[in-house]
C-alpha cells in the first residue's frame, strides 16, 4: 500500500502508537508539558516567536477564527481566489459581512504582488493570501507579497493548511500577521486540530473587532496559553499524536524536510512529463512542493481508480477540474523512493 494523499495524510505508526495510552486531565502538569512541547514545535515550523494557539477543529475552524477575531462587519478586505480553498476564505468573509474584494486569478497561476497592490486602499483592513492552493497545486510567493504590504496598516493573513511543514514559511520574517494551519496534512498527525498565530498588530485588531465569538475567542486562548492550557477540553489524544509527529519533524529537521519535498516534486514533475502527462500549474516555479496536480485530459478519474486497484492511493481533482486533473501528495513521510514507485505504477496504469 502506497498512500500519497493530499490530506489527511498517512499517519506514521509511531504517531499512532503515541495515542495508545491512558487518558489524562487537560488541567494536569502532564498535559501542560505536552502542550508546551507542541507549541514550541509549531513555532519552529511557523517561523515565529509569537504564541501559537491550539484549536479543536479542522483547518476551516482556524480560518473562521481569523475572521471573527480580527474584523468587524463592513471591513474592506482583499482575497485572491485561485481555487476551492482560497474561494472558501472569500466566501467566509462574505458570510461574516466583510466587504470582500476578490481577485480572480487564473486557476493555473499564482497571484502577483502587483495585483494585490492595485486593489489596496487606505481602508483595506486585511489581505488573505493562501500559501498553497490545494485544489490546483499552485503556491504563492508570500515573501514577495509581504514586501508590498509591509508599510500598509492592513493585516496580512495566510491559510497555510497544506503548505505548513512541507514548504518554507517564515511568519515573522515575511511580515505575516496571522498564520493558520491544521494537523492532518504535512504534519502527518490525525485530523482534528488547528493552529493559529497572531502578530502584535493582529492583537491590536482583535481589540477593535466587534464580531461575536465565544468558542473561538482568541482572547481566552491567550489567557489560558500562559498556563499551557486551552479554555475548553482540547482533543487530548490528538495532542499525544501531535507531540510525537513534531518530534519526527525535529529529528529530520525542517530544512531537510523542505529539501526532500523539493526533490520529491522535481522527480514527480520530470516523471509525469516523461509519461506524456503534464502538471497543472503554468510553470514549475509556482508549483506546490507538497502536492502535485497532474493533468490527464478526460482520464483523471480512471487513473485514480486504476492506481487504487494497485493499492496506490492518490486524490482526484476538485471541480471544475475533476475530469482532467488528479492530485498526488508528497507531504508528510513520502520519500524519493515512494515517488519513484508511484511513477512505476503510473506507467503501468497508463
Ligand atoms: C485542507 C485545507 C483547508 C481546510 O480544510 P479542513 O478540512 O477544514 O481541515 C484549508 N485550506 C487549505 C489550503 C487546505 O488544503
Amino acid at each position: 500500500m502506497l498512500s500519497m494523499m493530499v490530506g489527511p495524510t498517512d499517519v506514521p505508526k509511531v504517531v499512532l502508537e503515541a495515542m495508545m495510552r491512558p487518558s489524562i486531565s487537560h488541567r494536569s502538569p502532564e498535559y501542560r508539558k505536552i502542550h508546551e512541547n507542541v507549541k514550541k514545535g509549531l513555532q519552529t515550523v511557523f517561523g515565529t516567536k509569537e504564541d501559537v494557539y491550539i484549536l479543536t477543529s479542522s483547518g476551516s475552524g482556524a480560518m473562521e477564527t481569523a475572521i471573527t477575531n480580527l474584523f468587524s462587519p463592513g471591513d474592506e478586505v482583499i482575497v485572491p481566489v485561485m481555487g476551492v480553498f482560497s474561494k472558501q476564505f472569500a466566501d467566509m468573509c462574505d458570510i461574516f459581512g466583510l466587504d470582500t474584494k476578490r481577485i480572480e486569478v487564473e486557476p493555473n497561476d499564482a497571484v502577483t504582488p502587483e495585483a494585490i497592490a492595485e486593489l489596496l486602499t487606505p481602508n483595506t483592513k486585511g489581505v488573505f493570501v493562501i500559501h498553497n492552493e490545494s485544489s490546483t497545486g499552485v503556491r504563492n510567493d508570500l515573501k514577495a507579497i509581504g514586501e508590498v504590504l509591509k508599510d500598509h496598516p492592513a493585516l496580512y493573513i495566510t491559510d497555510a493548511v497544506s503548505g505548513f511543514g512541507g514548504m518554507p514559511l517564515e511568519m515573522d520574517a515575511w511580515g505575516l500577521d496571522v498564520c493558520l494551519t491544521g494537523s492532518q496534512k504535512a504534519l502527518m498527525a490525525p485530523a482534528g486540530l488547528a493552529f493559529i498565530a497572531l502578530s502584535k498588530k493582529a492583537w491590536e485588531a482583535y481589540e477593535k473587532s466587534s464580531m461575536p465569538k465565544f468558542y473561538f475567542d482568541l482572547g481566552k486562548f491567550r489567557d489560558f496559553s500562559d498556563k499551557n492550557e486551552t479554555p475548553n477540553t482540547p482533543a487530548v489524544y490528538n495532542m499525544f499524536a501531535l507531540e510525537k509527529a513534531l518530534e519526527l519533524v525535529a529529528e529530520e529537521g525542517i530544512e531537510q524536510i523542505y529539501a526532500r519535498q523539493e526533490e520529491n516534486t522535481r522527480l514527480l514533475h520530470e516523471g509525469v512529463r516523461k509519461l506524456g502527462l503534464d502538471i497543472f500549474p503554468k510553470n514549475d516555479e509556482i508549483a506546490s512542493r507538497t502536492l502535485t496536480a497532474v493533468v490527464a485530459k478526460g482520464r483523471a478519474k480512471e487513473i485514480v481508480a486504476a492506481l487504487a486497484d494497485r493499492d496506490v492511493i492518490v486524490n482526484g481533482g476538485l471541480p471544475p477540474f475533476d475530469e482532467d486533473v488528479f492530485r498526488v501528495g508528497t507531504m508528510g513521510f513520502i520519500t524519493n523512493d515512494n515517488v519513484r514507485e508511484f511513477l512505476r505504477q503510473l506507467e503501468q496504469v497508463l
